[in-house]
């Protein structure tokens, strides 16, 4: 098997309106290295005339694949798909809509030449993203930071380069909610950066509503800290400390004073703040016990309806 040089992972999910112009601007960029490359688009159940575009470029351009799934299975999932079918000797990962620039790539290529395994491009700045998109992106960012142990760096997407060798350790992993950067810092290798400026959706709209980004947000905190569950135990032990000591007091009022406390306004609200805690923590748990239900049923990640562009007998897939 003649090995590619460099693999390009494309998730896509309903980008017809960018499509045509992201193939234009990495073929570029990408018979600009000199080397050998494959285009690895994954058509994450797309409802409109992207999957079909791609087909045709397969059809008389060699360099370009197409893994089509199913159905939508997530951006975490595509991107997961693309590394297990790659075949290049280092793996790039970019979003379909331009956000993240092409021309990176060579510096992301020269990192690697110098020996970098990992290469992940950290947003200096974000252009014509709304206020609340960029300022929950980075709540996100340094809340993942403080509630894990190992080291997932801060304003840093999914877009990177990985070397062969940290590919193959990431197809051995099975997790089903997935959060690709945070593994990708968990394998380790050595890692380096490169800056850029994240400029805004060249056309279309985010295929990441709050909802979405809720998600990751869980998928990325739950797979790497547990410190969350013991945050019951913290603070149930703050709780029964402070109700003893009250407890203290109120005797000391029943038995050597004539007042009595009253109110039920207060006894109320009390018992609303420690019924929604109780609640609170019970639904941290529920996220923990709901991945573990979801692991437990062991099934693959995605389903491929069909793969262009690929020859036969050519098909990795997962290990
Ligand atoms: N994407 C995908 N499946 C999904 C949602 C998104 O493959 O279910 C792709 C999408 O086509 C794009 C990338 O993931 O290439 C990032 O999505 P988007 O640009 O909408 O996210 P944002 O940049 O707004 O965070
Ligand atoms: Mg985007």
């Amino acid at each position: 098997m003649n090995r590619v040089t460099y693999s390009v992972i494309v998730p896509m999910y309903n980008e017809e309106a960018v499509i045509e112009e992201t193939y234009r601007r990495l073929k570029k960029v990408m018979s600009g290295t000199g080397a050998s490359y494959e285009l690895l688009f994954v058509n994450d159940g797309s409802r409109d005339r992207c999957p079909a575009i791609i087909r045709d470029y397969a059809y008389w351009d060699d360099t370009v694949k197409l893994i089509d799934f199913s159905r939508n299975f997530g951006h975490q999932i595509a991107i997961t798909a693309g590394m297990d079918y790659a075949e290049g000797e280092a793996v790039i990962i970019i979003d379909a809509d331009l956000q993240d620039p092409p021309e990176l790539i060579y510096d992301m290529i020269a990192k690697w030449r110098e020996g970098y395994e990992v290469v992940y491009a950290q947003r200096m700045k974000r252009n014509g993203e709304t206020w609340f998109k960029k300022s929950s992106a980075s709540l996100f960012y340094r809340l993942l930071r403080a509630s894990t142990e190992i080291d997932i760096p801060v304003d840093t997407g999914d877009f990177r380069l990985m070397d062969r060798k940290v590919v193959e350790e990431m197809k051995k992993l099975p997790e089903n909610n997935r959060f690709v950067r945070g593994l990708v810092s968990w394998v380790g290798f050595r890692q380096t950066s490169v800056e850029y400026e994240r400029d805004e959706r060249l056309a279309g709209e985010t295929k990441y509503p709050l909802k979405r980004m809720i998600k990751l947000c869980l998928d990325g905190i739950t797979s790497f800290s547990i410190k969350p569950l013991k945050l019951s135990g913290y603070l149930g032990a703050l709780l029964s400390a402070s109700g003893f000591l009250y407890l203290l007091y109120v005797l000391y009022l029943a038995v050597f004073t004539d007042e009595t406390l009253r109110g039920w306004a207060s006894l109320v609200s009390v018992m609303l703040l420690f019924n929604g805690f109780i609640l609170l923590m019970l639904g941290i748990m529920g996220e923990y016990i709901g991945r573990i239900y979801d692991e437990t049923k062991g099934r693959p990640l995605y389903v491929v309806r069909e793969v262009y562009g690929m020859r036969d007998g050519d098909k990795p897939g997962r290990t």
